[in-house]
């Protein structure tokens, strides 16, 4: 089930893009890093990214 209307490769270094996400955007998670180093304004495409969220998973009981 792969849409052929997304592009298929990274339009930054054009290698292939296995994530939906990264497909969509039309850039691998590298290179969109490499665009916006600083996160300023995130996108939604970065929550499907390697990115750990901050979660309360180390909350110690009290
Ligand atoms: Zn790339």
């Amino acid at each position: 089930m792969t849409d052929p209307a997304l592009p298929r490769q990274c339009r930054m270094c054009h290698r292939r893009l296995r994530d939906p996400a990264s497909r969509a955007a039309g850039i691998g998670p590298v290179c969109h890093r490499k665009l916006r180093p600083t996160r300023g304004t995130p996108t939604p495409e970065q929550l499907t990214l390697d990115e750990e969220p901050h979660g309360p998973e180390h909350t110690q009981p009290s």
